[in-house]
């Protein structure tokens, strides 16, 4: 069955102009209409239950209630106006709670039980195939949560999440709390330039500090050329967290090992993985110690260039605060591009106007600006439809930085396509933001300079723009399977793969085009742009595999003293000591609390990108037959299907990580 979107209503965009009063009374309405909705189905005799009734009754005030909040979430994160900001965060905080409360209800359970041990066996050879995975998947969530288990052991659950959840913030807190620096004399500021020194603070008698914050230590590490203060610094920051942290992340590991075991798992990383792509930590377990056999011999030549490398620089011995700064000096020498030069190549418009016509070429879609004013000036939007005239969804771009605006990269879904009503055949519409903070135009005179990209923001427009495209070409029947909602280790595929594109010389010719002269970038930067882009590659790689093996043995029962074994780890596999005392990582590790027994889902999402782009590498970098298929197979069907079978649809073949090996330089 061919199931239409139907066309976004006119006055879909009036949420722009809500007020924080509309705002409040919107969530509360909606919380009632929730509560009213659950008690319904409560209240349905066990012989009456069907799967409308029950199954689609509890999924799709699920929707509503996104729906309102989605819009909720991009005002918080992209109105101009502070008051709408901070009234959307405190309604999305106060609900989130609620919520919670509200659908941690026994009762739900019983219902759905009572319809999948009742009349589902009836009603099952009628019901699609994604409709059975909506039951299974929901009742999979009901045992996770522990309702299943006996009511003792239920409220032991409950008192051990919400210890966790404590311990959790306070672990994150003190990373965030955590202040330490180093004081730099005028006398010791040598490689490191004006413009970066001019952000440092002074000290009262006029030195500057340097901070673990990112923007101070990262550029630090990789120009100063003092020695010393390097040392001093990197040491300070392996200690981050603190020793308080390291107590904590005992005591969480701990604890969702305990909450694993009642749950019936053999440890914590088997209950995280099971329902995402991996399904099992032994499956992750494999899949990174294979890759890292084969690419850490590479990540050992890579040092070893760079030790030979900072002899010139008067480093003897390669330490591990030497690494960043001899790197940075070899990137320089062997492929250094003036980066405002770069730019200059890469205007905003063009790159945009040449994205879309990849998109057309690829995935047949038509991209038609509408005259819409949002919640800013600047703020664009598409109208989406596919090669026929089909309307597909409407895209949003919000590119530039503004005061108060979210500070990163992102692709928020405002809307998702699912169907309109259970068995209707229609599909709601679905609206995607893209969310950057690329340099502004600026006016010179009477000319304005366009936005310039850096190369890396290409790619970072690619990728959100890969997001996009997933949520936008959903068409999924359920808001649990469509779109950008698949499994965790998953959702950075349809990301990862569009990347592949700007670091090909084709399609890097392709997006340049001189602001001011309209030439394209020469063949020779153009080669050392894409060269530059692989430097350390398999040091980097490696270095993330120890990270993922790291979080995934702490959570297997495997590890007893991490920062030791992380140690250990990194004298293995990089030659390098890191000092007994001042090693307290893993203790200043944000993903330890949201991302544990997770990070793996990194690599593993690039290997699945990596691998079906090589399809497109085999059969030519504009298939519109390889990219048709992508659009079919893996961005319409969201998780309406296994999504390792959807990659074995796609590949035609079972997925490997042969494409992913071979882009690092591995025979
Ligand atoms: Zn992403």
């Amino acid at each position: 069955m061919n199931m239409k979107k139907i066309p976004l209503p006119q006055d879909y965009f009036d949420f722009v102009k809500w007020s924080p009063k509309k705002m409040r009374e919107l969530a509360a309405c909606s919380y009632e209409q929730k509560k009213s909705v659950y008690e319904e189905v409560k209240a349905i005799l066990p012989e009456l239950r069907t799967f409308k009734n029950t199954v689609v009754a509890l999924e799709n005030p699920y929707g509503e209630y996104n729906d309102l909040f989605r819009k909720l979430s991009i005002l918080e994160q992209c109105s101009p106006k502070s008051v709408i900001r901070d009234a959307a965060h405190e309604i999305i905080a106060e609900y989130s709670e609620k919520f919670i409360d509200l659908d941690y209800d026994r009762e739900l359970y019983i219902a759905m039980l009572e319809y999948s041990e009742g009349n589902f066996s009836d009603e099952k050879k009628k019901l699609k195939k994604d409709d059975i995975k909506l039951l299974e998947e929901a009742m999979i969530e009901y045992r996770r949560a522990g309702f299943l288990l006996p009511e003792n052991a239920q409220k032991l659950i409950k008192t051990k999440l919400k210890k966790l959840s404590l311990l959790s913030q306070q672990f994150g807190k003190n990373i965030n709390d955590y202040d330490d620096a180093i004081v730099l004399k005028k006398s010791e500021v040598d490689g490191l330039k004006e413009s970066y020194l001019a952000t440092l603070p002074k000290d009262k008698s006029g030195n500057y500090v340097v901070t673990l914050a990112y923007p101070h230590i990262g550029p630090f590490l990789s120009e100063a050329s003092n020695r010393v203060k390097r040392k001093e610094l990197a040491e300070k920051n392996l200690k981050k967290g603190g020793v308080k942290n390291v107590t904590l992340l005992k005591q969480m590991v701990t604890l969702r090992g305990e909450l694993a075991h009642i749950l019936g798992y053999k440890h914590h990383a088997d209950f995280r993985t099971e329902t995402r792509m991996a399904k099992n930590a032994k499956t992750v377990e494999i899949f990174q110690r294979d890759i890292l056999k084969k690419v850490s011999p590479l990540a050992k030549a890579e040092l070893r260039s760079l030790s030979k490398y900072g002899v010139t620089l008067g480093v003897k011995k390669l330490e591990h605060y030497d690494v960043s700064y001899v790197a940075t000096a070899l990137k320089k020498k062997l492929y250094e591009v003036d980066p405002e030069t770069v730019r200059a190549y890469l205007p905003l418009p063009h790159v945009l106007k040449e994205l879309f016509s990849l998109a057309e070429i690829l995935f047949d879609l038509r991209f038609t600006k509408v005259d819409l004013v949002l919640w800013h000036k600047d703020v664009l939007c598409y109208s989406v439809s596919d090669g026929l005239g089909e309307y597909v969804g409407h895209l949003i771009l919000d590119l530039y930085p503004r005061e108060g605006k979210y500070g990163h990269a992102m692709c928020a879904d405002i809307a998702l396509s699912r169907e309109v009503e259970w068995q209707s055949g229609k599909l709601t519409p679905a609206v995607a933001a893209m969310v950057c903070n690329f340099r502004a135009p600026q006016k010179k005179g009477k000319t304005t300079i366009p936005s310039l990209l850096s190369i890396g923001e290409v790619e970072t427009l690619f990728h959100e723009f890969g997001h996009a495209l997933h949520m936008l070409c959903g068409r999924a029947r359920h808001e649990a399977h469509t779109g950008a909602n698949v499994a965790w280790d998953f959702v950075e595929t349809p990301s990862q793969i569009m990347e592949n594109w700007v670091w090909n010389e084709d399609m890097l010719r392709r997006l340049t085009k001189h602001h001011e002269t309209g030439e394209v970038m020469p063949q020779g930067m153009r080669s050392k742009v894409i060269a530059g882009k692989h430097f350390l590659d398999a040091y980097s790689y490696t270095r993330q595999i120890l990270f993922g093996t790291l979080d995934l043995e702490l959570h297997m029962g495997k590890v007893v003293d991490a920062a030791k074994t992380y140690r250990e780890m990194h004298k293995k596999y990089f030659a390098i000591e890191l000092p007994t005392k001042e090693t307290l990582f893993p203790a200043g590790w944000g993903h330890m609390a949201g991302y544990d027994a997770g990070y793996y889902s990194y690599l593993w999402a690039l290997v699945y990108a990596k691998d079906a782009f090589s399809l497109f590498e085999k059969r030519g970098l504009f298939s519109k037959e390889i990219g048709i298929r992508w659009r079919k197979e893996i961005l319409e069907k969201g998780s309406s299907e296994d999504e390792l079978l959807l990659m074995k649809k796609f590949l035609k073949r079972e997925p490997n990580s042969n494409a992913f090996l071979k882009s690092l330089g591995v025979k």
